[in-house]
């Protein structure tokens, strides 16, 4: 269907942080399948073990013990705040079993009846209704409403928005039942989380008994510097999503919890091919390379330099940029609202220089290389971005 608009490209091969066209010609490759690829492409270490699983089984379906999936999930709640994990196949999908988690916390340990979730405006929690409820875009709801309901928006590293909307949802008595954030706002524009602010919410929700859940579906597995993006924070919430970079390009999702949120009781919530053992193989294979590699050093390092040559970038062509700004592999150039140019369209230049880019909404260009990208890497990545400036803006 005409769901895409694709940029004018056909990509056959990949190797690293680099990707080929069907006639050879080479790409420099700073979207990473939107920040999944994390070990790169054709990584030696994921091929040699999903060979492996290949040959040996690739699914069963959860009516039966998956040693994988439990090996991944051992990984997950060994390296995180959370206790127990549920495996999917999605961002959106992580983000449903989270919503559902919440609504029967409300019913069961608070009495709601009818409970609401806040999430943030300009948020992005992905496509399926219920995840689209909890996106706070409206441009992503129009013309399929009616929405879920149940959900309601406050303002991004904004406390005080935060209150009043709790005050004006429950001046009957209780009804917020959780909230769902981003700690880096990506697809909205990277905006990135105010510690103060996310402290506070995290007080505010202890008081209050509301659950506080992060969606680190893009976030997460050592993007922005960190493993997760609540240790930039230096808060933990009660559960949090996970997806694109766990699987290192293949389809995985998990909800993770803490022990006082691991209420889904047989019955409550499934998935057909969540947590299969191909890619929670996937999974494991990415998350111990992270570790083995020590790979979130070198996010940290490869993305001071990315920041360094970005804002030489933004010195030098102040007449599309406003600034740079980002964490760790999760960089961008925020363009002037009043410029004619969009990232989009920078995207779509940038392919004359050989270099791949997304925007995170119209006026951000996104930089999201994989985790392994090398030192000369980034300086080729940010020549590439100065060359289409010049010779193509
Ligand atoms: C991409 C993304 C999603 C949706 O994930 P899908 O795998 O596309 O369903 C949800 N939340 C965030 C923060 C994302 O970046």
């Amino acid at each position: 269907m005409d769901t895409y608009q694709r940029f004018p490209l056909t990509i056959v091969k990949g190797k690293g942080c680099w990707v080929w066209d069907e006639k050879g010609k080479r790409y420099l490759d700073a979207v990473a399948g939107i920040a999944t690829c994390s070990l790169g492409h054709s990584d030696n270490a994921l091929r040699r073990s999903l060979n492996k699983q290949l040959n040996k089984i690739q699914h069963v379906s959860n009516l039966y013990h998956i040693p994988e999936q439990e090996a991944l999930a051992s990984w997950l709640v060994n390296h995180s705040c959370a206790d127990k994990a549920f495996f999917c196949n999605s961002g959106a999908e992580a983000n449903e079993a989270a919503i559902k988690l919440a609504r029967k916390y409300a019913h069961s340990k608070r009495g709601i009846n009818k409970p609401v979730i806040l999430s943030a405006k300009a948020s992005f929690h992905g496509r399926t209704l219920g995840a689209l409820s909890a996106t706070g875009q409206s441009n992503y709801h129009k013309g399929f409403e009616p929405l879920v309901e149940g959900f309601d928006y406050f303002s991004f590293n904004d406390f005080e928005s935060f209150e009043t909307l709790i005050k004006r949802i429950e001046v009957n008595g209780p009804r917020v039942a959780a909230v769902l954030i981003e700690p880096i706002q990506i697809e909205g524009g990277l905006n990135i989380g105010d510690t103060t602010f996310f402290q506070q919410l995290k007080e505010k929700c202890l008081k209050k008994k509301i659950l506080l859940i992060f969606d680190e579906v893009q976030t997460g597995m050592g993007r922005c510097g960190y493993w997760w993006g609540y240790e930039r924070l230096g808060i933990e919430p009660d559960a949090f999503t996970i997806a694109k970079g766990l699987g290192g390009g293949h389809a995985i999702g998990a909800l993770m919890v803490k022990q006082h949120a691991n209420l889904f009781e047989p019955g409550d919530h499934a998935s057909t091919f969540g947590g299969n053992p191909f890619a929670c193989t996937a999974g494991l294979t990415v998350a111990t390379e992270i570790e083995r590699r020590n790979l979130i050093t070198q996010v940290n390092r490869r993305g001071d330099e990315l920041k360094k040559g970005l804002q030489k970038i933004v010195h030098d062509f102040p007449k599309h940029i406003k600034c740079s700004r980002g964490t760790g592999l999760i960089q961008g150039l925020v363009l002037h609202e009043d410029t004619n140019l969009t990232a989009p369209a920078f995207a779509k230049a940038a392919l004359q220089e050989q270099l791949l880019l997304v925007g995170a909404g119209s006026k951000v260009i996104r930089i999201v290389p994989p985790l392994v990208v090398k030192a000369n890497e980034i300086n080729q990545l940010l020549k590439k971005i100065e060359a289409t400036f010049r010779k193509h803006i």
